[in-house]
């Protein structure tokens, strides 16, 4: 009690000088902005109502963190886990690390809900079609025979060749049935790495923040108050802003179009978004789709399956999400959203 009581005028002097240090605290009210490469593309990671040093520290794990991902789904990288069970055949199952499972658990019901418009197993597709990495270096359309015999391929495995089992213990596993079914996670692994930057910022304290990956992006809390305001991409123009978003709180934001990667041959333009029925780049009509959701792997995901589907089909996709709203317009310049999509049309097409 006699120590207690001793001790009170230095409680008081303590307590008063926290709270002179969190008065004080160098709370800049201003955006801080961070760009770096990362998953073949640039992610910028911008933030609200922290000190640079505060800045700096989240921003590092942030990159980290992406880094980690990458090393789990690269479709290129030979030391990659997407890379290894690439090539490990049938019989022997492969081992996948608990992260990667949560992918492909939703890519597989993603897949099953737009009936296939979402593939996450047209690998050797991609490759057939140059869009391994980037844009192929020489534009050319693979031939009408490698095309058929990947389709052949497929057609000789009586189910969708991607297998997934978990174990009592929890592990779980994948074995793909032929190389026609080679994962690309190209549609969906760029969101699930925002969702986990995000959840690094956070866990460092940072509550405002905006993390742009590609075109797609996650956002929490706001400016001070003020709405996150992003622009969408023309489809035909990349100087104009078709779309004005501006968005406050936890949500997530992906765009799909058929202008990001692309080559012209013979007056036609070929693209990366493939369509599995077709084996080609999907031709629905669409040209530019965003989906806006809780998560950036649902956006993600979503934005290419109902690029996919075209318009009538994408809307009813949309329409089984109780979270999820889109706008999408086509190449005829006919365009829609949804009354919960926040942001404004601005320009054409
Ligand atoms: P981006 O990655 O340019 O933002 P998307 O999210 O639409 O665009 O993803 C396109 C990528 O996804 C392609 O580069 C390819 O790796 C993969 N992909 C292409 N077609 C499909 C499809 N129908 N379903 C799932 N993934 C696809
Ligand atoms: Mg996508």
């Amino acid at each position: 009690m006699v120590k207690i009581k001793k001790s009170w005028p230095l409680i008081i002097i303590l307590l008063f000088f926290s709270f002179w240090l969190w008065w004080n605290k160098p709370q800049d009210n201003e955006v801080r902005s961070t760009t770096r490469l990362a998953m073949g593309t640039l992610f910028t990671v911008s933030t609200w109502g922290v000190t640079a040093h505060e800045e700096e520290n989240a921003v590092s794990l942030v990159f980290a963190r992406i880094k980690e991902l990458e090393l789990l789904a690269s479709r290129q990288d030979p030391s990659s886990e997407v890379y290894k069970i690439n090539r490990s055949g049938w019989e022997t199952p492969a081992i996948v690390p608990n992260e990667l499972s949560i992918v492909l658990e939703k890519s597989l019901d993603i897949w099953k809900l737009s009936h296939g418009a979402f593939d996450p197993g047209l690998g050797s597709l991609s490759d057939l079609w140059g869009f391994t990495q980037g844009v192929p270096a020489e534009p050319k359309i693979p031939a009408e025979k490698d095309i058929l015999s990947w389709k052949a391929k497929r057609e000789n495995s009586s189910e969708y060749g991607i297998h997934l089992e978990k174990s009592s213990t929890g592990m779980v596993t994948i074995r793909l049935a032929n190389d026609s079914f080679a994962l690309d996670l190209g549609a969906i692994a760029k969101g699930f790495a925002l969702d986990q930057a995000m959840a690094t910022l956070k866990r460092k304290g940072v509550q405002n923040a905006l993390i742009i990956g590609g075109g797609d992006m996650v956002i929490a809390g706001s400016k001070g108050g003020k709405p996150w305001r992003i622009g969408i991409q023309h489809p035909r123009d990349h100087d104009k802003v078709m779309a004005l978003a501006e968005i406050t709180g936890d949500r997530a934001m992906a765009t799909s179009g058929d202008y990001e990667r692309f080559f012209m041959a013979e007056g036609q333009r070929y693209h990366h978004i493939l369509d599995s029925q077709t084996g080609k780049p999907s031709r629905s009509g669409l040209i530019s789709v965003s989906i806006q959701a809780g998560e950036a792997m649902i956006a993600d995901a979503l934005s290419t399956a109902v690029f996919v589907l075209g318009m009538e089909k994408g809307k009813a996709l949309i329409a089984q999400f109780k979270d999820v709203e889109g706008m999408l317009v086509t190449e005829n310049g006919e365009r829609w959203k949804s009354p919960g999509f926040r942001g404004q049309w601005l320009e054409g097409p």
